[in-house]
């Protein structure tokens, strides 16, 4: 069998893991951890640092292809590897999603509409920024933010400047609030031959700038959204000749999607398909980066409901596997921390059919 490398031994990872070793593969995980969700459950791992060149070159040579799950690995050491093994996606959608000002610029280029944003690299920036976000706004550092970390909201009446420095006093996006009915998010895969597929886009909702749940089907005003939504993530995907899932999340506004931000990768967004679709998000990726055949996206349920379980949530197991209808993923994670994403459950609804008595 083939070896997949996937840099980073999050829970991304784990998944990534598991799906291809019911496909035959098995992984090698590259992180600075000891010990991690991903590696835990992979056939190899490489303790290092992202930018251990030596390490690196030690992982590549041990790999048929690599891949990432993990959005702040640095792009330099894996473009070096990238001419020894096929890297998958290309380090150029890991660039571009590693810093929000490129991405903006790379998604609005191809037609698509954000919200009004000003880009302050320094605390004199940030009048300019304000002025063309207006307020509300949020600023969020250009580099390195996930689940809200990095982010501050300016109210009016606040001292703009004092909230850049509260998130984080670093290059930063300032972008105008969006007042949005609904969040949701496009993920597709893209194959290596450019066979593209989506997945149904469920309606997100978050709590405190977190993603808490995720629900199939989304609301109306969603679904009407969601052709426009999708022919922008496929341009997106095709002008980066993207191979593997790639996630697009957007706000449903009056005036139709707004983008917000993409991921090179698969999303705590898509868990739900795990159970809820024919082919999960984890699965295709995995096909899509050893070039197999992409799998069907279509729905396998009714509904799907997906619930992170953050910090002591996780404590709830026992009365969440009580219920037939919850399938309970639990990450393996030693610690639990308010605000860490230590598992996650589906609660998926099938017609009822007839059991043999
Ligand atoms: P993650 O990568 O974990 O999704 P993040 O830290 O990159 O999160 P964003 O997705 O940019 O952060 O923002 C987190 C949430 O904050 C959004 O899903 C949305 O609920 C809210 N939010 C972000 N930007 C805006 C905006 N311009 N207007 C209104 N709400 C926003
Ligand atoms: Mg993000
Ligand atoms: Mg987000």
């Amino acid at each position: 069998g083939s070896t997949i490398g996937i840099m980073g031994g999050g829970q991304l990872g784990r998944m990534l893991s598991m799906a291809a070793a019911q496909l035959g593969y098995r992984c090698h995980i590259f992180a600075p951890e000891e010990t991690s969700p991903g590696a835990e459950v992979s056939a190899a791992s490489s303790c290092a640092d992202y930018s251990d060149d030596a390490a690196l070159s030690a992982f590549a040579a041990a790999c048929d292809v690599v891949t990432y799950e993990f959005e702040n690995v640095p792009v330099a050491p894996l473009a070096a590897i990238a001419g020894t093994v096929p890297l998958r996606p290309s380090p150029r959608a890991l660039e571009i999603a590693q810093s929000r000002i490129d991405e903006k610029r790379f998604v609005t280029d191809l037609g698509g509409r954000a919200a009004p944003y000003g880009f302050a690299e320094t605390a004199e920036d940030v009048a300019a920024a304000i002025a063309i976000a207006g307020t509300p706004a949020i600023i969020k550092s250009n580099r390195m933010g996930y689940d809200g970390k990095g982010q501050a909201r300016v109210m009016p009446g606040d001292d703009p400047v004092a909230r850049w420095h509260q998130a984080g006093g670093v290059p930063a996006i300032i972008e105008g609030f969006v007042d949005f009915d609904a969040e949701f998010s496009v993920i597709l895969a893209r194959g290596l031959d450019g066979d593209i597929r989506f997945w149904d886009s469920a309606e997100n909702a978050h709590v405190a700038g977190i993603l808490d749940r995720s629900s199939i089907p989304a609301s109306a005003a969603i679904t009407a959204q969601v052709p426009a939504a999708r022919a922008l993530a496929a341009k997106v995907a095709q002008a980066l000749d993207y191979v593997g899932v790639l996630t697009l999340e957007f706000f449903a506004t009056g005036d139709g999607p707004v983008f917000n931000e993409m991921a090179p990768r698969v999303h705590n967004s898509g868990h739900w398909t795990i159970e809820g679709a024919f082919t999960s998000q984890f699965e295709n990726h995995i096909r899509a980066i050893c070039g197999l055949p992409l799998g069907e996206t279509a729905l396998a349920c009714h509904s799907a409901e997906m619930h992170n379980l953050i910090g002591e949530d996780a404590s709830r197991w026992p009365d969440l596997l009580a219920d037939p209808a919850n399938h309970l993923h639990l990450y393996g994670k030693h610690r639990a921390a308010p605000g860490r994403k230590m598992g996650h459950v589906t609660r998926i609804s099938l017609e009822p059919r007839a059991r043999q008595p």
